[in-house]
């Protein structure tokens, strides 16, 4: 049968204490026993029902983890404090000292610093290549290697890896497989792609609401088991814990994740076409002429379209400088950085969420200083949205095709 995250999500039914259908946020830090033999069985192994300590695990944060697994198809999971807790956990758990990572080259910028700047302090290195080339990759792959990494749509020039490919040569060389299914949370389960693990920056799409920073990995009981051992978990030992309140709050906005991803999609696809239409370079693999238009939409669950992001090319910083603030005062959202918010954000990764990355990297990737990312909100009238934006674009005298395409199109 076909499976579909949102219905996951929407079965999963808690029964709270009292019958609440919110389940009671649980506030403690630690749990009693009724007996010093019982508290000395659970140090031993995890029993059903019985928590020890809220570093470790919270019933609320439980209840999260459960609902997250279904939506990836995982086994189990755990929710951490932040996104870079979940990667930065899950890379310390499958590596050592002397071990090497292949990532992506495009990836989000606090990735990329975690990997070339903070992990060869301990020993682990990482090689940065272009996924896309299945060659080069299998000729990066040394002994040492251990994981090969990716983002499922990638921060923010929206390249899509190719999850199947990687999770066979993943397979071949016994690597681990590691995906962040940030940007497209319910349209890709990179899981049931092959993927052995899924980390997510649940301060983005999943909550939605920009009041939190949280993340959360995905995978196998045993994998999620390791991270949570109490003599050598990272989980465990180094405590990115997330409160149980914020717990709960993202628990009560995953429900409504569907609904959110669809309007963020169609609006994205929406603007993408008319910063198309108007000539600007625009990366969306809604689009046609997107590279991996036709991978990503053989992989896709249906009906949750292509995603909230957008990235155009304005050519250079001081235009993309001067478009941004111009939106902004225009009201059409913010100049911020994160995405996944329920209003429109917009930011030059050039120069923020990928500034860690540096610029001879950047330009050799096709991300230049004049690249926008929008987090494309969820506006009731995208038509009107685009009135704005367009007016902001004609005021910058950026050259403006509408007029040759409707000429092209009529004569086609
Ligand atoms: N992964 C991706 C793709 C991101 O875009 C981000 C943040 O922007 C992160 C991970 C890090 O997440 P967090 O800020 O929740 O630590």
């Amino acid at each position: 049968m076909k499976f579909d995250p949102a219905t996951e999500i929407q079965n999963y039914l808690v029964f709270g204490e009292f019958g609440d259908v919110n389940p009671s946020i649980c506030d403690s830090s630690t749990y009693t026993f009724h007996s010093v033999a019982r508290m000395e069985e659970l140090f031993d192994h995890e029993i059903e029902g019985c928590f020890l300590y809220s570093r470790q695990w919270n019933p609320t944060n439980k209840y999260l983890s459960l609902a997250l697994a279904r939506m990836e198809d995982g086994q189990w999971a755990h929710v951490t404090s932040s996104g870079m807790a979940a990667i930065s956990s899950t890379l310390l758990e499958l590596c050592s000292a002397g071990n090497e990572i292949l990532s992506g080259r495009t990836v989000y910028g606090g990735t990329y610093a975690l990997l070339a700047n903070l992990l060869p302090r301990f020993g682990i290195t990482t090689r940065f290549v272009d996924l896309a080339d299945e060659e080069l990759v299998r000729k990066s792959i040394k002994p040492n290697t251990r994981v090969l990494y990716c983002e499922s749509m990638s921060n923010p020039l929206l390249e899509v890896a190719n999850i199947p490919r990687l999770a066979n040569i993943a397979r071949e060389f016994g690597l681990t497989l590691v995906v962040d299914n940030t940007f497209s949370p319910l349209i890709l389960s990179p899981l049931r792609l092959g993927a052995d693990i899924v980390v997510h920056s649940m301060t983005k799409f999943i909550n939605g609401t920009s009041d939190c920073v949280a993340g959360c990995i995905v995978s196998s009981h045993d994998f999620i088991n390791r991270l949570n051992n109490i003599n050598t978990g990272p989980c465990m030992l180094l405590g990115p814990v997330l409160d149980s309140i914020r717990a709960a709050g993202i628990l009560k906005n995953l429900h409504s994740l569907h609904i959110r991803m669809v309007r963020h999609s169609r609006n994205a696809l929406y603007l993408a076409r008319r910063f198309e239409e108007v000539g600007l370079p625009v990366h969306y693999p809604g689009l046609e002429h997107h590279p991996q238009h036709e991978l990503v939409t053989q992989m896709m669950n249906p009906g949750f379209g292509y995603g909230g992001i957008v990235a155009v090319d304005l050519g250079d910083k001081s235009t993309a400088d001067r478009f941004m603030t111009r939106l902004q005062e225009e009201k059409v959202g913010y100049l911020a950085v994160s995405l996944g918010y329920f209003k429109t954000l917009f930011s030059a990764p050039g120069h923020s969420t990928s500034a860690e990355i540096p610029e001879a990297e950047r330009q050799k990737m096709g991300m230049g200083d004049g690249l926008i990312r929008f987090s494309v909100g969820l506006d009731n009238d995208m038509e009107r949205t685009w009135n704005v934006v367009h007016d902001c674009l004609k005021e910058l005298r950026v050259p403006d095709r509408t007029s040759e395409r409707e000429h092209e199109l009529a004569y086609a």
